[in-house]
């Protein structure tokens, strides 16, 4: 069989779906030829010789994409679809929630497996990809926010006199929540940070952080913001409003703020106000992780920089791919993983176990048809 890694063609998009070290794995049995296309890896820091090195024969975007199996970061775009071969294995984030894109990809034939809906068990996290790109993302939010913020992080006290460690607050913590906290309390931060979820209070308080608590006003509440199989539900209004005051009250003393909460297959809960963001400090730094999926912030921008009254919002997209090195090679170690289900690395054998629950759960087209979610 021919294992496909085709160069991303998405604007801004740095990763490729495998690496040397998952090639060299996938080769290992001498069964399969690795194709990848020409030039796949260069954006992260991965010339072909490095491919060609670990077994793999390099070819042209033709080639890669009308593979058996396809190894894909993000979704074929329309260009790339009709080069796909019926019947294919398609691996990739392919937005399983834009309906229209997987019908497309189904009318191509391919049997996708989107791994944004692996479920959250155990035996999936070596293929988690979400929580594996949010680790990224939740760490370069804070390089961002350094960078874009005009004094020091950590308290310094010098001859010239003491400096003041920047106050940062973080909403949303689930992975990239947690790995911002852990980063800026590197950078030696004062951290507070708070989530829908009250189970992440523990975790929160021991990164060294504190917690900002929003009451809940009945068990209702408290059933919903428990959330379902580890992600977040829609909060009612009145929690969301209640919110809205606590944050607004804490964003007044905020030197950088962080937010990253996100709801599969919603928009974004808007956490920020435009009064809010009016009430902060000159100089203050907004980095909105969820500005893909509309954004927590007011006013946030997807890949902008925004000025309101002196503080910088910053609405960069895919921050993983700005941290391409790694990102793919944590990428394409979830991707082998998942692979590994049906292709014994080893022996060559491949064979889709068709009743694995992670493979029923990712499967999102076959035969030509869109698979209804169960
Ligand atoms: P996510 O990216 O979907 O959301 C980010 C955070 O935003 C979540 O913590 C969510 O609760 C929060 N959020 C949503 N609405 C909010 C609101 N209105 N106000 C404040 N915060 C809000 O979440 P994620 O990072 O993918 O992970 C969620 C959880 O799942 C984490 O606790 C993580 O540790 C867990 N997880 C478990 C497994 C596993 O068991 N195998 C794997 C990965 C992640």
């Amino acid at each position: 069989m021919i294992i496909g890694i085709p160069r991303e063609t998405r604007a801004g998009e740095t990763r490729v779906a495998a690496t040397p070290e998952t090639v060299k794995k996938l080769a290992a049995s001498g069964k399969h030829t690795l194709l990848v296309e020409a030039g796949a890896g260069a954006m992260s820091s991965i010339p072909d010789r490095d491919f060609e090195a670990a077994g793999a024969k390099m070819g042209s975007a033709d080639q890669a994409l009308g593979a058996d199996i396809v190894l894909k970061v993000r979704g074929p775009t329309p260009e790339e679809l009709p080069k796909l071969k019926r019947g294919a294995m398609l691996i990739g984030l392919l937005n399983p929630f834009d309906a229209a894109a997987v019908q497309s990809y189904a009318s191509t034939g391919v049997s996708g497996y989107a791994l944004e809906w692996l479920p959250r068990i155990t035996r999936a996290q070596s293929m988690d990809v979400l929580s594996s790109q949010a680790n990224i993302a939740g760490y370069k939010a804070v390089m961002i926010a350094a960078n874009a913020y005009g004094r020091f992080m950590p308290m310094l006290m010098t001859a010239a006199g003491t400096v003041k460690a920047a106050r940062v607050l973080i909403l949303g913590v689930g992975v990239a929540g947690l790995q911002a906290i852990a980063t800026a309390k590197r950078l030696g931060a004062v951290i507070e940070a708070s989530d829908v979820r009250p189970s992440v209070k523990d975790q929160v308080e021991s990164l060294g952080a504190k917690w900002v608590d929003v009451p809940y006003a009945n068990d209702e509440e408290r059933k919903i913001a428990e959330g379902v199989g580890g992600y977040a539900r829609p909060m009612p209004p009145e929690w969301m409003a209640r919110q809205a005051e606590v944050i607004h009250e804490r964003c007044k003393n905020v030197d950088i703020l962080i937010t990253t909460a996100l709801i599969p297959g919603r928009p974004a809960p808007k956490l920020i106000k435009a009064q809010t963001v009016a009430a902060m400090k000159p100089g203050a730094v907004i980095v909105d992780l969820a500005v893909e999926q509309g954004g927590n912030v007011e006013g946030s921008e997807l890949d902008k920089i925004v000025a309101k009254n002196g503080v910088k919002i910053v609405g960069f997209g895919n921050l993983p791919a700005r941290v391409a090195t790694d990102a793919s090679a944590l990428y394409a170690r979830n991707v082998i993983n998942f692979l590994a289900l049906s292709l014994n690395a080893k022996t060559g054998e491949f064979a889709v176990p068709k009743d694995d629950e992670i493979i029923k759960a990712t499967l999102i087209c076959e035969n030509g048809a869109v698979v209804p979610r169960g």
